[in-house]
């Protein structure tokens, strides 16, 4: 028999953890779409978005997935032929790049590796040789999960603004809205990407796309763009199916209402807080755990790392021994490592990572401390020691 009963923790980087409260407000029956309640929910959503992602710009919902997302935010001011600059620090940054080759971009890639933040510097070289001006778009990815890294997005506006160069800087908050800080407007974003199934706490479902006053304009230059990603009827509609370009995602909405109030009730920036605090508490747990064994975190730099998301690296074999362990006897299901080794070498096993987004506590924390912790011991897998005693350090130093 496996002790793995009781409430599980999927520490998974997305899908997050669901609230009670997101749950039990999608649990009713289908409402009407037309009019009523529905409708004046969703006219409260976009502020409250709007809140969370620190702009005055317009907010689009989609019902879509963050590939979705991605797609949606290109559409409206990707052309064929334009081209994109894009910095990459993981797989994400590449999977961004691929969605602007479907719709016929060219791509103009900065590869900064699996385990560096990207620097503002070469970004700025490539501007900078860019006279012609065939840049229409920085695709940066704001907080990278498969690698983890989190990169300064302000740095790059800083560094478009030393060139004085007009494309738009387009950010994925995908991984990052909710957990890491985030400031669309003070940091100069155009567009912003983000998803429902991370720190929003809500399923995978919905896709949001942010713009600012120029991403707009640039928009109403495109020749055309198509019907269903067009965010014009999305963020001025003159009838509510045009929000959604279709049936209402009901059910979700109302799930986000549900996670938004508790945004809301907790405030943007304790909620920052509150995940630099957990993430410190991992950091510091497996900072211990290396001293004395293979486990080492993907991020050197503390600065560079997520709030959100910790990528680590234990090697084979015990690095699907130990997630195969904590999910059959811990209940407790970590993520799998994601583009940190070529396609079909069996090596990819050795990494895996953490997923601390949206809905979780210090309990939660020492709880994924203390089942890899207990599957270290279990498996004879060599750890230093201390590492709860560091967490927990972290945790109480409030
Ligand atoms: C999860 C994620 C995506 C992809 O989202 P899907 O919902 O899986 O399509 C894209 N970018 C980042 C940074 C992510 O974390």
């Amino acid at each position: 028999m496996s002790d793995a009963g009781g409430r599980g923790y999927l520490a998974i980087p997305g899908p997050s953890v669901m609230p009670e409260e997101v749950l039990r407000a999608m649990h009713r029956a289908a409402p009407n779409i037309y009019e009523g309640a529905l409708v004046e929910m969703t006219a409260s959503i976009l502020p409250d978005l709007q809140y969370v992602a620190r702009t005055c710009g317009k907010v689009g919902i989609y019902i879509a997935n963050g590939h979705g997302a991605w797609e949606a935010s290109l559409a409206n001011v990707i052309a064929p032929g334009d081209t994109v600059l894009v910095p990459a620090t993981g797989r994400f940054a590449h999977g961004w790049a691929e969605m602007a080759q479907g719709l016929g971009a060219e791509v103009e890639l900065i590869e900064f590796g699996r385990s560096a933040a990207f620097d503002a510097g070469r970004v700025e070289d490539a501007l900078r040789a860019d006279k012609e001006g065939r840049i229409k778009a920085v695709l940066a990815t704001h907080v990278d999960t498969s690698t983890s890294i989190v990169n300064d997005i302000a740095s790059l506006r800083a560094a478009m603004d030393a060139v004085g160069h007009p494309a738009l800087l387009m950010a994925d908050c995908i991984a990052s809205m909710g957990c890491d800080r985030f400031e669309m407007d003070e940091w100069g974003v155009d567009v912003a990407v983000a998803a429902s199934q991370k720190g929003l706490m809500v399923p995978p479902g919905l896709g949001f796309v942010f713009a600012s006053e120029k991403a707009e304009e640039v928009r109403r230059g495109m020749e055309r763009v198509s019907r269903y990603w067009d965010w014009q009827p999305r963020f001025d509609p003159e009838f509510y199916y045009q929000h959604f370009g279709g049936t209402a995602p009901t059910h979700h909405l109302y799930g986000l209402r549900a996670s938004l109030d508790m945004i809301r009730a907790e405030g943007i920036e304790s909620i920052w807080d509150r995940h630099e605090r957990l993430a410190r508490a991992i950091w510091a747990a497996c900072a211990a755990w290396g001293q004395g064994g293979p486990l080492t975190m993907n991020v050197e730099d503390p600065a560079h790392r997520s709030r959100a998301v910790t990528a680590l690296r234990i090697g084979l074999p015990h690095g699907p021994r130990l997630r195969r362990w904590v999910e059959e006897n811990a209940g407790l299901t970590l993520g799998i490592g994601l583009g940190m080794s070529e396609k079909g070498d069996p090596s990819g096993g050795g990494f895996f990572r953490l997923g601390h987004m949206g809905h979780v506590n210090p309990q939660m924390i020492m709880g994924l401390l203390g089942g890899i912790e207990t599957a270290f011991a279990a498996l004879d897998i060599p750890h230093g020691r201390g590492a709860l005693e560091a967490a927990a350090r972290e945790l109480a130093a409030v």
